[in-house]
């Protein structure tokens, strides 16, 4: 990226930052309060409920339920005349883990997003530029896909970048989050008892047993950045009956939508009907929840972030040592429709994401530092794609550019493949 490109993301970060400060109070005690009262996937209203308020106490025109997903809001503010300027969205996500809480820091998201918002909505005041903020509550990112439904829904629609930052170990513009595909497969024997008439039955957790090995020997034939994980859902019902019924459920992922869809889900499908024959039970095999995009983040967009991070004392190494895969995130799937934006905010340093160390961490002081960083950092971000026009140009020609086809092309959501 050019020297003008450095100075527009780092143009506005002590603004910013001094922005997120002075309404640190309000913004903490979200993180903490979210922290305290984890929520899962799509029953997130006491967190949905807090942003609303705090957007709506902030000038903000909130919209609750947004696309028929009870926990989803669009909030809007409005700069200059209606329908001057880009169309800019923050994507704030406030569901948490079962059973490890804020294990993967999205009381941060939510609350570094509040962040950016308030201060970008306080510099567009003061500047007198020109746009419309848009901050998108999406639940259900751990599974559930909110951002999938919410795109179905046109929450993109004359959206003309989104944004967000996650809490993480360490502070980065970008990582490789891969294409992800939800499975089940479903195995259906014949009950017996399992000591005085074993030879009746069919063993379907003998199934499901197979399936894991036979994923376990996979791996080494799959391309490097290929995940398979499963859990047995369901693995039957009395110890002393032949398990007839056994439900397992998979992740398989790979940075590449063309070959997570075809020689990757392909394997795994073996897999699933191989266990079947051999323990002579019935299967079923498919998709369970949305599919998610592999992240294409927007290389302007990350340009900037990255020097608003240099700008507020956290300079991202060249090169930085994040280059392996990392998760998924329905993020991807926005990064399909428009020039997009994941970064990573440093919250609990050193830890990885999933952990009780992290969720432990994730209302500490280096956590609250990331939600006022974080904020600013993407607050930096905004404000110089709404005063700077050309930067939008350079965003929307490099997304033009990437996904040159059709829409969507690189994404394995739709079951398009490249
Ligand atoms: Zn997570
Ligand atoms: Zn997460």
């Amino acid at each position: 990226m050019s020297a003008g490109n450095t100075a527009a993301g780092a143009r506005f970060a002590a603004a910013a930052r001094a922005r997120t400060g002075a309404v640190a109070d309000e913004l903490l005690e979200l993180s903490h309060a979210l922290h305290a009262r984890p929520e899962l996937r799509f029953e997130e209203h006491e967190a949905a409920g807090r942003l609303r308020a705090l957007l709506a106490g902030h000038g903000f025109a909130v919209e609750e339920g947004t696309g028929g997903l009870p926990t989803a809001f669009r909030a809007e503010r409005v700069f200059g005349e209606p329908g001057a300027g880009p169309v800019l969205a923050v994507f704030c996500e406030y569901d948490a883990l079962p059973s490890l809480g804020h294990g993967c820091g999205h009381n941060v998201i939510a609350a570094a997003g509040a962040g950016a918002a308030l201060a970008t909505a306080a510099l567009m005041a003061e500047h007198g530029a020109k746009g419309t903020l848009l901050v998108i509550g999406s639940p259900g990112e751990e599974g559930g896909g909110g951002k999938v439904r919410l795109i179905e829904a046109g929450v993109l629609d004359g959206v003309d970048a989104a944004v967000m930052v996650h809490a993480a170990g360490y502070d980065a513009v970008s990582r490789t989050n891969l294409g992800r595909l939800s499975l089940e497969a479903v195995f259906t024997g014949r009950a017996s008892h399992a000591s005085a008439a074993p030879e009746r039955g069919r063993n379907a957790l003998d199934a499901a047993t197979l399936l894991l090995v036979a994923l376990g020997l996979l791996r080494q034939q799959l391309t490097p950045d290929s995940r398979v994980h499963a859990k047995v859902a369901e693995g039957g019902q009395s110890i002393n009956i032949i398990p007839e019924h056994t439900r397992v459920e998979l992740f398989a992922r790979a940075t590449d939508s063309g070959y997570l869809r075809g020689r990757l889900l392909d394997a795994v499908h073996d897999c699933v009907r191989g266990a079947a024959i051999a323990t002579g039970t019935d299967y079923t095999f498919g998709e369970k929840a949305p599919a998610y995009d592999p992240m294409d983040p927007s290389p302007v967009l990350t340009a900037l972030a990255a020097d608003a991070f240099a700008a507020l004392g956290r300079p991202i190494p060249p090169g930085s040592g994040w280059a392996g895969p990392a998760g998924s995130t329905d993020m991807g799937n926005v990064s399909m429709r428009v020039p997009a934006l994941h970064a990573y905010v440093d919250a609990v340093p050193g830890a990885a994401l999933h952990t009780r160390d992290f969720a432990a961490g994730a209302a500490s002081p280096p956590a609250d530092a990331a939600v006022l960083d974080g904020g600013a950092m993407l607050a930096a971000v905004l404000m110089a794609l709404f005063t700077e026009p050309e930067l939008l140009e350079r965003a929307r020609a490099a997304f033009a550019e990437n996904h040159s086809t059709s829409p969507g092309s690189k994404g394995v959501a739709d079951g398009g493949g490249s």
